[in-house]
This record gives structure tokens, sequence and C-alpha cells, in this order.
């Protein structure tokens, strides 16, 4: 009897409506754990090379964990996998709420989609029963519409949907996956991959909770949780304040990226701050499945200019970054409106704020103008053309529109060579509020990602240099890391800190675990925890290092992946931008990445990942990680 997890995998064929059921053996769950290194298993597999993202053929996953739904804080995630229309390379994004849960509740642990159904349909799951359900009267409509229609025509309230919106629908490239109204599987155009398949939204909604081998060990992690908390000196702040509460912090450091990436201190932080937030329009705070923390934002505004529906959450750190300091914006109303607006229609506030404010630096200086806005002054600090250009992209309308809601790489591509300087794309993936000049092993993780830019992918700097707390220090010891580097540094042992921190997030997006909870560092909980959390649920003897092997097996599968669609060292690369002197104010002025150390950077990751010079995973590489199937689909 499995602990933990159903043993039962979906496999929907949309083009003939033909879903069938795989009970996969224990071996394999262990192996994979779930979430994205279980879809990477089916998508190298089933998918052909060379697949254009929108066929029916482009395979598409969504995978919880093997832990997920698991009475305990962060155990709410779930993994969408294909291929991802923004970078031809492999997509992968994580999203939260009640969902995921609600899945394993419904009785399946993934979903292996392929496929066009000849019209628009909806999936349900509902306990352990599927259907295929005609969507038509659903296109068109915005998230909470679908979500209220869908709760009134199956008469329960309580079914969880992940939906794509319209701005799929309208072909916005950076489009999510959305559930809740305001949860997003927000990264690398996983709503557009759904939407290419007629398929509008799976509902799900079940009882039966998966088995637990040892739940009163379960429940002491559980019941420990509120008292480490308050002991914490990172998580109080997440509780009070979430994730806007890293506003005036990075702000302070000169790591809060303003006006496009040119610097690392937003004079007018302070009126877009989590603090701020709390005193002014937050109405609640939310959480995910079981979640002790409740670091979500609910906001509320009902009078002035920008109406604000809480049923849309609020924004988060990155969001307050993009369409506020990466736009010099310091409206807190404006820039909840642009959150509230990307939640309704189902679209990456990352890429989407960084890709006006792309924009904006093609306008200020004068590398676009009037023509190519349609009259609209398209200056930093301005929250009416942030929010009339918002409105073009996501449906994908007017000049502009059209241009941007393909993303600022293809934007450039139009516009021109002075425009690619403005770029801060990896992979085509606009950079998250992290800044790598300052985060030197962020800027090393943000180019050899599979999936582009990002900042959950591995742990931060500051966890690693001198003057870390000693707790922190503690964890980290059990990934074998000993020596604090320095600021600023791209050392190779920084280097080594950030493989083995992508390791651990890598096995982590596997099992689908919250990074605010579960990490090698600051969270509620460390490896020690995640090891022992890991072993009660399922009555495994897993130990630290099976994990990081569960890290390693995602990402390699990751590679393999990029290197048949013709993806190597030449894509590990960094936007010029990052090379520059940072200018304005604050202590990160004038502080630069150079390219010798990210290049020297480059060849010791590769190394140490056992991967050739150019960065492709060896045979032999892959026989150690008990891959030895994958190895077929190295190129030759
Ligand atoms: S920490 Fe926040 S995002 Fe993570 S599971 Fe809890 S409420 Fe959800």
């Amino acid at each position: 009897m499995p602990y933990g997890y159903n043993g039962k995998i979906l496999h929907i064929n949309l083009t003939t409506h033909e879903i069938h059921e795989e009970t996969p053996p224990e071996s394999f769950y262990r192996k994979y754990l779930g979430g994205s290194a279980m879809g990477l298993y089916y998508i190298l597999r089933e998918t052909p090379s060379g697949v254009d993202p929108s066929a029916p053929e482009n395979v598409l996953t969504l995978f919880a964990g093997v832990t997920t739904g698991a009475a305990i804080s962060g155990q709410s995630r779930i993994n969408a996998n294909a291929k991802s229309p923004i970078s031809g390379a492999i997509g992968d994004s994580q999203g939260g709420g009640f969902f995921p849960a609600e899945l394993k509740f419904a009785g399946v642990d993934g979903i292996v989609i392929k496929g066009k159904s000849p019209k628009p349909v909806y999936l349900t799951i509902l306990s352990g029963v599927y259907e295929l359900k005609d969507a038509a009267h659903l296109m068109g409509k915005v998230t909470g519409e679908v979500d209220e229609i869908l709760k009134k025509e199956l008469g329960d309230n309580k079914i969880e949907i992940l939906q794509h919106g319209p701005g799929a629908e309208n072909g916005v490239l950076f489009s999510s996956l959305v559930s809740m109204s305001n949860r997003n599987n927000g990264r690398t155009g996983m709503g557009l991959v759904m939407a290419s398949k007629n398929l509008k939204a799976v509902v799900v909604r079940g009882t039966k909770k998966p088995a637990i081998a040892h739940p009163k060990k379960l429940t002491e992690l559980h019941r420990a949780g509120p008292k480490i908390l308050p002991d914490n000196p990172d998580m109080p702040g997440m509780t009070e304040f979430g994730t806007p509460g890293v506003v005036m912090f990075q702000n302070t450091l000169g790591t809060l990226p303003t006006r496009n990436y040119n610097e690392g201190q937003f004079e007018n932080a302070d009126p877009i701050s989590g603090e701020v937030m709390a005193r002014t329009i937050l109405k609640a705070r939310d959480t995910c499945y079981a979640c002790i923390v409740r670091c979500k934002r609910v906001v509320e505004i009902s009078e002035g200019k920008h109406l604000v529906d809480a049923q849309y959450g609020g924004p988060e750190y990155e969001t307050l970054g993009t369409f506020g300091s990466y736009c010099g914006i310091d409206d807190l109303a404006a820039i909840s409106k642009a959150n509230q607006i990307c939640n309704m229609y189902g679209v990456d506030t990352i890429a989407c704020g960084a890709t006006i404010a792309f924009a904006m630096e093609c306008f200020e200086k004068g590398i676009i103008s009037t023509e190519e806005t349609g009259g609209i002054d398209l200056r930093f600090g301005n929250p009416d053309a942030m929010l009339e250009v918002l409105d073009q992209i996501v449906k994908n309308q007017g000049k502009l529109g059209k241009v941007l809601s393909q993303g600022s790489e293809r934007a450039a591509a139009v516009w021109g060579k002075q425009a690619e300087e403005c770029l801060i794309t990896v992979k085509g993936a606009e950079a998250p509020a992290h800044m790598p000049q300052a985060k030197r092993s962020l800027a090393l993780i943000y180019a050899v990602n599979p999936f582009g830019a990002d900042h959950q992918s591995s742990e931060h700097d500051a966890y690693y240099e001198e003057g870390v707390a000693d707790l922190n220090l503690n964890r980290l010891k059990m990934l074998g890391l000993h020596e604090p580097q320095p600021q600023y540094s791209l050392t190779p042992e920084k280097v080594r800190f950030a493989m083995q921190g992508e390791l651990f997030y890598s096995m982590m997006d596997s099992l689908e675990l919250c990074q605010f909870v579960w990490g090698p560092a600051w969270t509620l909980y460390g490896p020690k925890e995640t090891v022992e959390m890991l072993n009660a649920v399922t009555g495994w003897d897993v130990t630290v290092d099976e994990l990081l092997l569960v890290g390693q097996r995602r990402l390699n599968l990751m590679r393999i992946y990029n290197a048949r669609e013709g993806l190597d060292r030449k894509n590990d690369k960094l936007p010029k931008k990052f090379f520059k002197a940072l200018q304005g104010t604050g202590p990160t002025a004038g502080v630069a990445l150079t390219e010798n150390e990210f290049e020297a950077a480059l060849d010791h990751y590769y190394a140490l990942n056992g991967w050739t010079p150019n960065g492709i995973p060896t045979r032999q590489k892959l026989v150690d990680l008990d891959l030895d199937w994958a190895s077929e689909y190295l190129p030759a």
C-alpha cells in the first residue's frame, strides 16, 4: 500500500478524448518524487524532438509530489512542464494554493496531457471519476468568472480549479495557469500550452487523503512549526508582511531593481513596501493547504481611481518590483490593479511588468517614440501609461500591445540592436527582482537554469556570505557547505554553493515543497526536517544525499531535453546589461559583474556537475544517476 501518494497517474489524449490510468511501482515514486522530475520523465520520452510548443504533440504534465496533501505546512505545490513557447527550451513552473492537495484527494498524483481537443473542454477529476466536459461557455471569461460558473455548474463550492485565462486565448506568450483566481504557475508560458490544447481547465475534488506511514511523527513536526516560527529571524516577517516585506530590505541593500535594472535603489520604495501595504490596503492574510505561515496577501481598494477586488489576492514582492520599481512607479493602488488584471487574464506578473519596464527604457532612450507606443507617454514613473499598456498586452491589441504581448526579447527583435541593450532576459525569461550583480551565485544560476532566469532555483548568496547566521550555516553544512564567502564574490566555493543549493531546490521542485517553508537555509524547516517529513509520510529511509540525487536527476533530464532542442553553453549567457556598472545610489552603485569571473564560474559549474565543457550531460553521468534510459536522447 502506498503512503503519501495514490500510485495513480492519468494519461489523457485530448485528440481522441481517451483517458487511461497508469499505476507505477513504488521505486518509480522514490526515484523521481513527483513534480518536475516525474513530468520530465514523460516529456522526454513522449515529446518529439523539435516540436512546435503550440502543436498537439507538445506534452504538458501537471504533477504534485509524493508528500503533497500531507497535513504539514508548505505541502501544496504543483508543477507544470512542457516545451516553453517563450524559449523553445523546457518550460517549468510551480504554483500553490489548494488545487495540488485536492488533486491528491481526488485520487491521482499527476496528469500527462497530449493532443488537442477538437472543441474547448475542461477535465473533471471528482473522487476518482474522470470526465471531459464542454467548455465553450467558459471561453473569453476572466478567471474569477470561470471559477464562479464552474462551482455553480458542478454544484460544489469546494472544487478546486486550475485554468488558463483569456490572456492565453488572446495569444499572450507569457500566459500562466491560475487557481483560486490568484495563485499562478506563472513562468515559461504554460497557460499558452494548455490553451493550445483546447483544455480550458482542470477541476478536482475528493475526500480520500493519502495514507501516512508514521502519522505521529508527522504531527510532531507540524506542531513544532509554530514554535520554530517566532524564533527564526526570517520567518515572522513572512507572516506579518508576506513577500512584500522584502521591498525595503532589498532597497537598503541596493538590490531592488529600479528603472529596468539600471539601478539597485528606488528613492520611492517606501510607498510600495509590505509595511505600507499592511497599514493601508491589506484586507486579509491568506494561506495554502495546511500552512501556518499564511504569507499570501489579500488587498482591497473600494474607492479612488483604482478599485481592486479582494478575490484576486494581492501583489507579491516580485510584482511590486516589476510593476513598481522596475517601472519607477510608486503607486501601490496602480500596482495592485496591475496584479488584479494579470490574475484575471492569467498572465505572469514578472514577465509582463518587466516587459513594460523594458519598453519604458526604450522610450526614454528614444529607441521607440509615440509612433510605436500609439501616443502613450511611456516614461518611467507613469502609472496610467503602465496600466494602459497592460490592458493592451492582456488583450493582445493595439500596436504596442501586440508587440509587447510576445515579451521583451521578441519586441527587441522588432525595435533593433539598441533595444537589445535594454534586455534583462535569459532564454527569453525576464529576470526576477533579485539582482545578479550583487548576488553573484544567482548570476550563474540565472544563466544555467534550463528554463531561464529564475530566483527560486537555488539559495541566495547572503546565506553563504561572511556574517551568515549560525542557524543557516548549520543547515548548509548538511549540504557540505562549511566556508562562507565574501560579499559580491563568485569564487569556486561560491560556485559549489550555487550548485548544491540548486540541487536541493531542484529536489524541492519535484517533491513540490513551498520554498518559503522548506529549504537549505532561512526557512521554517531545513534539510534535516525535510528528510524526517518525507520518511514520516512515506515510510522510506531517504537521506539528504538521496534527496540531492533526485535534484540531479531533474536537472540532468532538463539539460538533455534542452540539448536535444539544440541548446548548450551558448544559451547559458547573461544579458549585456548585467555586466555594466549599476547606476544610481546605494551600496551597489558602481558594482558590476565581469565577463571573466562569469566564464570561469561557468567552466567550474559544468565540471562540478560532470558535464562536458559545453554544458551537456555525459553518458557516464546518466549511468551514475541511474538514468541510463535517457542517454538515447542525448545529441550525437
Ligand atoms: S509559506 Fe506562503 S506560499 Fe508557502 S505554502 Fe505557506 S502560505 Fe503558501
